[in-house]
Protein backbone atom coordinates (compact mmCIF):
# COMPACT_ATOMS: atom_id res chain seq x y z
CA UNK A 1 0.00 0.00 0.00
CA UNK A 2 2.72 2.30 0.75
CA UNK A 3 4.42 2.01 -2.18
CA UNK A 4 7.93 2.16 -0.87
CA UNK A 5 8.94 -0.28 -3.34
CA UNK A 6 7.83 -3.67 -1.31
CA UNK A 7 9.71 -2.35 1.66
CA UNK A 8 6.85 -2.44 4.50
CA UNK A 9 7.44 -1.22 8.36
CA UNK A 10 10.00 -1.19 9.83
CA UNK A 11 11.69 1.77 8.51
CA UNK A 12 15.45 1.46 7.70
CA UNK A 13 16.10 4.31 10.65
CA UNK A 14 14.28 1.70 13.11
CA UNK A 15 15.96 -1.75 11.20
CA UNK A 16 19.32 0.14 11.75
CA UNK A 17 18.92 1.73 15.28
CA UNK A 18 17.39 -1.72 16.25
CA UNK A 19 20.60 -3.09 15.15
CA UNK A 20 23.01 -0.83 16.72
CA UNK A 21 21.22 -2.09 20.29
CA UNK A 22 21.67 -5.54 19.03
CA UNK A 23 25.38 -5.20 18.16
CA UNK A 24 26.41 -2.19 20.81
CA UNK A 25 27.66 -0.52 17.45
CA UNK A 26 27.83 3.25 17.34
CA UNK A 27 24.74 4.51 15.87
CA UNK A 28 25.32 6.88 13.02
CA UNK A 29 22.50 5.58 11.48
CA UNK A 30 19.91 7.58 12.37
CA UNK A 31 19.65 11.05 12.87
CA UNK A 32 19.36 12.31 16.65
CA UNK A 33 21.60 14.00 18.72
CA UNK A 34 23.51 12.26 21.49
CA UNK A 35 23.68 14.84 23.86
CA UNK A 36 20.42 17.51 25.04
CA UNK A 37 19.25 20.80 24.05
CA UNK A 38 19.52 23.90 25.54
CA UNK A 39 18.65 24.16 29.67
CA UNK A 40 15.64 26.89 29.25
CA UNK A 41 13.90 24.27 26.36
CA UNK A 42 14.02 21.72 28.79
CA UNK A 43 13.36 23.47 31.78
CA UNK A 44 10.27 25.08 30.33
CA UNK A 45 8.79 21.72 29.61
CA UNK A 46 10.07 20.43 33.32
CA UNK A 47 7.67 23.49 34.24
CA UNK A 48 4.84 23.42 32.02
CA UNK A 49 3.76 20.13 33.40
CA UNK A 50 4.38 21.23 36.86
CA UNK A 51 1.76 23.63 36.34
CA UNK A 52 -0.94 21.67 34.45
CA UNK A 53 -0.42 22.17 31.34
CA UNK A 54 -1.13 18.27 30.40
CA UNK A 55 -4.41 18.14 28.62
CA UNK A 56 -5.43 19.11 25.35
CA UNK A 57 -3.59 22.48 23.41
CA UNK A 58 -6.08 24.27 20.77
CA UNK A 59 -6.15 22.40 17.23
CA UNK A 60 -3.76 25.25 16.11
CA UNK A 61 -1.19 25.04 18.94
CA UNK A 62 -0.96 27.35 21.99
CA UNK A 63 -1.14 30.99 20.87
CA UNK A 64 2.32 31.72 22.35
CA UNK A 65 3.90 29.54 19.87
CA UNK A 66 2.10 30.43 16.72
CA UNK A 67 3.36 33.96 17.70
CA UNK A 68 6.86 32.72 18.48
CA UNK A 69 6.59 30.60 15.19
CA UNK A 70 6.06 34.06 13.18
CA UNK A 71 8.10 36.30 14.93
CA UNK A 72 11.34 33.86 14.35
CA UNK A 73 10.09 33.72 10.08
CA UNK A 74 10.19 37.63 11.09
CA UNK A 75 13.68 37.55 12.32
CA UNK A 76 15.29 34.91 10.20
CA UNK A 77 13.72 35.81 7.10
CA UNK A 78 11.57 38.73 6.79
CA UNK A 79 8.33 36.93 6.19
CA UNK A 80 5.21 38.72 7.73
CA UNK A 81 3.15 35.57 9.10
CA UNK A 82 -0.56 35.78 11.10
CA UNK A 83 -0.01 33.76 13.96
CA UNK A 84 -3.53 33.06 14.09
CA UNK A 85 -4.11 32.27 10.63
CA UNK A 86 -1.13 31.40 8.76
CA UNK A 87 0.83 28.59 10.92
CA UNK A 88 -0.46 25.43 12.30
CA UNK A 89 1.71 23.23 14.61
CA UNK A 90 2.01 19.98 13.80
CA UNK A 91 2.96 16.38 15.34
CA UNK A 92 6.79 17.23 13.60
CA UNK A 93 7.31 18.11 10.42
CA UNK A 94 6.13 14.13 9.55
CA UNK A 95 2.63 15.18 10.09
CA UNK A 96 2.64 18.70 8.54
CA UNK A 97 4.40 16.53 5.47
CA UNK A 98 1.52 14.10 6.23
CA UNK A 99 -1.35 16.41 5.91
CA UNK A 100 -0.10 18.59 3.48
CA UNK A 101 0.16 16.13 0.93
CA UNK A 102 -3.15 14.91 1.93
CA UNK A 103 -5.21 18.02 1.79
CA UNK A 104 -3.36 18.84 -1.38
CA UNK A 105 -3.49 16.22 -3.49
CA UNK A 106 -6.71 15.06 -5.17
CA UNK A 107 -6.17 11.59 -6.44
CA UNK A 108 -4.02 9.25 -9.15
CA UNK A 109 -4.04 11.92 -12.19
CA UNK A 110 -2.04 14.59 -9.49
CA UNK A 111 1.70 14.20 -9.43
CA UNK A 112 4.26 15.09 -6.64
CA UNK A 113 7.53 16.19 -7.62
CA UNK A 114 10.49 15.44 -5.22
CA UNK A 115 14.07 15.28 -5.74
CA UNK A 116 15.77 12.05 -5.10
CA UNK A 117 16.99 10.39 -3.14
CA UNK A 118 14.30 11.48 -0.37
CA UNK A 119 13.29 11.50 3.28
CA UNK A 120 11.51 7.94 3.14
CA UNK A 121 7.91 9.41 4.03
CA UNK A 122 7.69 11.51 1.30
CA UNK A 123 7.52 8.55 -0.58
CA UNK A 124 5.03 6.97 1.91
CA UNK A 125 2.80 10.01 1.72
CA UNK A 126 2.52 10.30 -1.75
CA UNK A 127 1.27 6.57 -2.07
CA UNK A 128 -1.03 7.47 1.04
CA UNK A 129 -2.43 10.71 -0.61
CA UNK A 130 -3.07 8.33 -3.88
CA UNK A 131 -0.70 10.62 -6.10
CA UNK A 132 1.95 9.62 -8.20
CA UNK A 133 5.89 10.05 -7.71
CA UNK A 134 7.93 12.20 -9.99
CA UNK A 135 11.41 12.54 -9.15
CA UNK A 136 14.33 14.50 -10.47
CA UNK A 137 18.12 13.14 -9.44
CA UNK A 138 20.23 14.45 -7.08
CA UNK A 139 23.67 12.51 -8.19
CA UNK A 140 27.30 12.34 -6.47
CA UNK A 141 29.07 13.91 -5.47
CA UNK A 142 27.42 16.91 -5.18
CA UNK A 143 23.61 16.03 -5.42
CA UNK A 144 22.69 19.44 -6.80
CA UNK A 145 19.48 18.89 -9.07
CA UNK A 146 20.15 19.28 -12.65
CA UNK A 147 17.87 22.29 -13.53
CA UNK A 148 16.58 20.00 -17.00
CA UNK A 149 15.97 17.28 -15.29
CA UNK A 150 13.52 19.49 -13.24
CA UNK A 151 11.94 21.25 -16.25
CA UNK A 152 11.07 17.59 -17.52
CA UNK A 153 9.47 16.52 -14.43
CA UNK A 154 7.24 19.40 -13.64
CA UNK A 155 4.38 19.87 -15.68
CA UNK A 156 0.58 20.55 -15.54
CA UNK A 157 0.29 17.65 -13.67
CA UNK A 158 2.28 18.62 -10.77
CA UNK A 159 -0.11 19.62 -8.03
CA UNK A 160 2.98 19.92 -5.20
CA UNK A 161 6.96 20.59 -5.76
CA UNK A 162 8.09 18.54 -2.29
CA UNK A 163 11.54 20.68 -1.57
CA UNK A 164 13.70 19.60 1.55
CA UNK A 165 16.82 22.34 1.69
CA UNK A 166 19.31 21.50 3.26
CA UNK A 167 18.53 18.31 2.37
CA UNK A 168 18.45 14.88 4.02
CA UNK A 169 20.12 12.15 3.00
CA UNK A 170 23.01 14.34 0.87
CA UNK A 171 23.43 17.51 2.74
CA UNK A 172 23.00 20.02 -0.40
CA UNK A 173 21.86 23.02 -0.20
CA UNK A 174 19.83 24.37 -3.38
CA UNK A 175 21.38 27.24 -5.67
CA UNK A 176 19.49 30.62 -5.99
CA UNK A 177 19.20 28.99 -9.56
CA UNK A 178 17.42 25.61 -8.18
CA UNK A 179 15.72 27.86 -6.31
CA UNK A 180 14.53 30.32 -8.72
CA UNK A 181 13.63 27.89 -10.69
CA UNK A 182 11.22 26.06 -8.41
CA UNK A 183 9.42 29.08 -8.20
CA UNK A 184 9.48 29.67 -11.77
CA UNK A 185 8.28 26.09 -12.63
CA UNK A 186 5.66 26.39 -9.68
CA UNK A 187 4.12 29.42 -11.19
CA UNK A 188 4.13 28.24 -14.61
CA UNK A 189 2.13 24.99 -13.93
CA UNK A 190 0.26 26.35 -10.96
CA UNK A 191 1.59 23.99 -8.77
CA UNK A 192 1.95 24.49 -4.51
CA UNK A 193 5.64 24.30 -3.15
CA UNK A 194 6.04 22.51 0.37
CA UNK A 195 9.89 23.10 1.73
CA UNK A 196 10.48 20.83 4.64
CA UNK A 197 13.07 22.95 6.11
CA UNK A 198 14.17 21.14 9.54
CA UNK A 199 17.36 21.66 8.96
CA UNK A 200 16.75 25.73 8.79
CA UNK A 201 19.70 26.51 10.86
CA UNK A 202 22.05 23.90 10.42
CA UNK A 203 23.40 25.35 6.94
CA UNK A 204 27.49 25.68 7.22
CA UNK A 205 28.52 27.69 4.47
CA UNK A 206 25.90 30.71 3.93
CA UNK A 207 22.29 31.77 6.08
CA UNK A 208 18.94 29.49 4.84
CA UNK A 209 17.09 31.17 2.40
CA UNK A 210 13.38 29.84 2.30
CA UNK A 211 11.58 29.79 -0.74
CA UNK A 212 8.89 31.56 0.63
CA UNK A 213 11.10 34.88 0.39
CA UNK A 214 11.50 34.56 -3.26
CA UNK A 215 9.15 37.33 -5.34
CA UNK A 216 5.72 35.84 -6.04
CA UNK A 217 6.50 32.29 -3.57
CA UNK A 218 4.90 32.96 -0.81
CA UNK A 219 0.99 32.49 -2.13
CA UNK A 220 1.73 29.23 -3.46
CA UNK A 221 4.32 27.83 -0.82
CA UNK A 222 3.95 26.09 2.48
CA UNK A 223 6.87 25.90 5.23
CA UNK A 224 7.38 23.30 7.20
CA UNK A 225 9.81 23.08 10.06
CA UNK A 226 10.21 21.66 13.87
CA UNK A 227 11.40 22.18 16.87
CA UNK A 228 13.22 18.36 17.13
CA UNK A 229 16.93 18.95 15.18
CA UNK A 230 17.42 22.91 15.88
CA UNK A 231 16.98 22.19 19.91
CA UNK A 232 17.96 18.48 19.87
CA UNK A 233 14.65 17.41 20.92
CA UNK A 234 13.85 14.91 18.00
CA UNK A 235 11.22 12.44 20.34
CA UNK A 236 8.80 15.89 21.26
CA UNK A 237 8.03 16.14 17.85
CA UNK A 238 6.86 19.54 17.93
CA UNK A 239 6.37 21.04 14.06
CA UNK A 240 4.77 23.70 11.93
CA UNK A 241 3.49 24.54 8.69
CA UNK A 242 3.11 28.27 7.72
CA UNK A 243 1.53 30.00 4.70
CA UNK A 244 -1.42 31.41 2.90
CA UNK A 245 -4.21 30.91 5.34
CA UNK A 246 -6.50 28.75 3.08
CA UNK A 247 -3.73 26.60 2.33
CA UNK A 248 -3.10 25.85 6.04
CA UNK A 249 -7.01 25.50 6.82
CA UNK A 250 -6.79 22.79 4.27
CA UNK A 251 -4.08 21.15 6.65
CA UNK A 252 -5.70 21.90 9.51
CA UNK A 253 -8.55 20.28 8.40
CA UNK A 254 -6.71 16.75 7.61
CA UNK A 255 -3.91 17.21 10.74
CA UNK A 256 -7.27 17.64 12.81
CA UNK A 257 -8.45 13.85 12.22
CA UNK A 258 -4.81 12.52 11.97
CA UNK A 259 -3.72 13.53 16.08
CA UNK A 260 -6.05 16.21 16.49
CA UNK A 261 -3.54 17.98 18.65
CA UNK A 262 0.00 17.06 20.41
CA UNK A 263 2.52 18.12 23.06
CA UNK A 264 0.79 20.69 25.12
CA UNK A 265 3.86 20.75 27.77
CA UNK A 266 6.28 21.00 24.72
CA UNK A 267 4.96 23.99 22.84
CA UNK A 268 5.94 26.40 25.07
CA UNK A 269 9.21 25.25 25.77
CA UNK A 270 9.65 25.19 21.71
CA UNK A 271 8.26 28.55 22.03
CA UNK A 272 11.16 29.79 24.45
CA UNK A 273 14.14 28.18 21.90
CA UNK A 274 12.60 30.05 18.95
CA UNK A 275 12.90 32.81 21.26
CA UNK A 276 16.62 32.48 22.04
CA UNK A 277 19.32 34.85 21.08
CA UNK A 278 21.01 34.78 17.51
CA UNK A 279 24.08 33.25 18.85
CA UNK A 280 22.42 30.17 19.64
CA UNK A 281 21.35 29.50 16.45
CA UNK A 282 25.13 30.44 14.55
CA UNK A 283 26.37 28.54 17.77
CA UNK A 284 24.93 25.27 16.55
CA UNK A 285 25.92 25.23 12.83
CA UNK A 286 29.23 25.69 13.43
CA UNK A 287 28.93 23.05 16.77
CA UNK A 288 27.64 20.81 13.88
CA UNK A 289 30.18 21.69 11.51
CA UNK A 290 33.20 20.90 13.19
CA UNK A 291 31.44 17.26 13.69
CA UNK A 292 30.83 17.51 9.49
CA UNK A 293 34.92 18.18 9.28
CA UNK A 294 35.75 15.36 11.53
CA UNK A 295 33.58 12.84 10.41
CA UNK A 296 34.43 13.59 6.56
CA UNK A 297 38.34 13.37 7.45
CA UNK A 298 37.45 10.31 9.51
CA UNK A 299 35.43 8.62 6.54
CA UNK A 300 38.28 9.40 4.07
CA UNK A 301 40.87 8.25 6.28
CA UNK A 302 39.03 4.98 6.54
CA UNK A 303 39.03 4.66 2.54
CA UNK A 304 35.41 5.96 1.57
CA UNK A 305 35.11 8.97 -1.33
CA UNK A 306 33.24 11.89 0.64
CA UNK A 307 30.93 14.20 -0.48
CA UNK A 308 31.23 17.10 1.65
CA UNK A 309 27.98 18.34 2.60
CA UNK A 310 26.53 22.01 3.18
CA UNK A 311 24.09 21.19 5.62
CA UNK A 312 21.87 18.76 7.70
CA UNK A 313 22.84 16.04 10.44
CA UNK A 314 24.28 13.76 7.42
CA UNK A 315 27.46 12.98 5.29
CA UNK A 316 27.12 10.88 2.11
CA UNK A 317 30.16 8.46 1.13
CA UNK A 318 30.80 6.27 -1.76
CA UNK A 319 32.19 2.74 -0.15
CA UNK A 320 33.32 1.62 -3.97
CA UNK A 321 36.82 2.41 -2.88
CA UNK A 322 36.49 -0.47 -0.54
CA UNK A 323 35.16 -2.68 -2.51
CA UNK A 324 31.57 -2.64 -1.91
CA UNK A 325 29.29 -3.61 -4.33
CA UNK A 326 25.82 -3.13 -2.36
CA UNK A 327 25.58 -0.21 0.35
CA UNK A 328 22.78 -2.51 2.01
CA UNK A 329 24.79 -5.68 2.36
CA UNK A 330 27.55 -3.02 3.72
CA UNK A 331 25.67 -1.52 6.33
CA UNK A 332 23.73 -4.87 7.57
CA UNK A 333 27.81 -6.30 7.74
CA UNK A 334 29.10 -2.81 9.23
CA UNK A 335 28.36 -3.05 12.78
CA UNK A 336 29.83 -6.53 13.47
CA UNK A 337 32.99 -5.81 11.34
CA UNK A 338 33.66 -2.35 12.15
CA UNK A 339 31.23 -1.20 15.67
CA UNK A 340 29.87 1.52 13.64
CA UNK A 341 25.62 1.90 12.14
CA UNK A 342 25.21 4.25 8.79
CA UNK A 343 22.04 3.40 6.35
CA UNK A 344 22.40 2.59 2.52
CA UNK A 345 21.02 5.78 0.54
CA UNK A 346 19.50 3.20 -1.35
CA UNK A 347 16.82 3.23 1.14
CA UNK A 348 16.03 7.12 0.26
CA UNK A 349 15.73 6.11 -3.62
CA UNK A 350 13.12 4.18 -5.80
CA UNK A 351 13.28 0.58 -7.02
CA UNK A 352 14.09 1.38 -10.49
CA UNK A 353 17.16 4.03 -9.17
CA UNK A 354 18.71 1.42 -6.77
CA UNK A 355 21.92 1.33 -9.24
CA UNK A 356 22.27 4.39 -9.58
CA UNK A 357 22.93 4.98 -5.77
CA UNK A 358 24.46 1.20 -4.88
CA UNK A 359 27.37 2.22 -2.94
CA UNK A 360 26.64 4.93 -1.32
CA UNK A 361 26.13 5.40 2.44
CA UNK A 362 25.08 7.99 5.32
CA UNK A 363 26.36 9.33 8.21
CA UNK A 364 25.42 11.06 10.71
CA UNK A 365 27.46 13.60 12.24
CA UNK A 366 24.95 14.89 14.87
CA UNK A 367 27.11 12.86 17.66
CA UNK A 368 29.77 13.77 19.92
CA UNK A 369 33.04 14.94 19.26
CA UNK A 370 34.63 11.85 21.00
CA UNK A 371 31.65 9.41 19.35
CA UNK A 372 32.56 10.74 16.07
CA UNK A 373 36.18 10.05 16.54
CA UNK A 374 35.72 6.93 18.12
CA UNK A 375 33.82 5.56 15.16
CA UNK A 376 36.46 7.04 13.18
CA UNK A 377 39.03 5.49 14.34
CA UNK A 378 36.66 1.56 14.14
CA UNK A 379 35.94 2.74 10.63
CA UNK A 380 39.81 3.23 10.19
CA UNK A 381 41.28 -0.46 11.07
CA UNK A 382 38.23 -2.41 10.50
CA UNK A 383 37.00 -1.26 6.90
N1 LIG B 1 12.00 15.89 7.21
C1 LIG B 1 13.29 15.59 7.17
C2 LIG B 1 14.08 15.93 5.98
C3 LIG B 1 13.88 14.93 8.25
O1 LIG B 1 15.16 14.60 8.22
C4 LIG B 1 13.08 14.62 9.37
C5 LIG B 1 13.60 13.89 10.56
N2 LIG B 1 14.59 13.64 10.87
C6 LIG B 1 11.74 14.96 9.36
C7 LIG B 1 11.23 15.59 8.27
C8 LIG B 1 10.84 14.64 10.50
O2 LIG B 1 10.86 15.62 11.47
P1 LIG B 1 10.05 15.45 12.81
O3 LIG B 1 10.87 14.57 13.69
O4 LIG B 1 9.89 16.82 13.31
O5 LIG B 1 8.76 14.80 12.46
N1 LIG C 1 15.10 12.13 10.36
C1 LIG C 1 15.96 11.18 10.98
C2 LIG C 1 16.85 10.55 9.93
O1 LIG C 1 16.74 10.84 8.76
C3 LIG C 1 15.19 10.10 11.71
C4 LIG C 1 13.94 9.75 11.06
C5 LIG C 1 13.19 8.57 11.59
O2 LIG C 1 13.63 7.85 12.47
N2 LIG C 1 12.04 8.39 11.03
O3 LIG C 1 17.67 9.78 10.29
Amino acid sequence: LLGTDGRSAPTIFAEMTALAVQTGAINLGQGFPDEDGPRVVLDTARDAIANGANQYPPGRGIPQLREAIAEHQQRFYGLHLDPDRDVVVTAGATEAIAAALLALVDGSDDEVVVFEPYYDSYAACVALAGARLVTVPLRWPDFSPDLDALRAAVSDRTRVILVNDPHNPTGTVFSAHVRDEIVRLADRHDAIIVTDEVYEHLAFDAAHVPIATLPGAAERTLSISSGGKTFSVTGWKIGWISGPAELVDAVLAVKQFLTYVNGAPFQPAIAAGLGLPGAFFTGIASALREKRDLLGEGLAAAGFAVSQPQGSYFTVADAAPLGAHDAGEFCRELPRRAGVVAIPLTAFVTTEHRADYATLVRFAACKRVEVIEEAAGRLRTAV
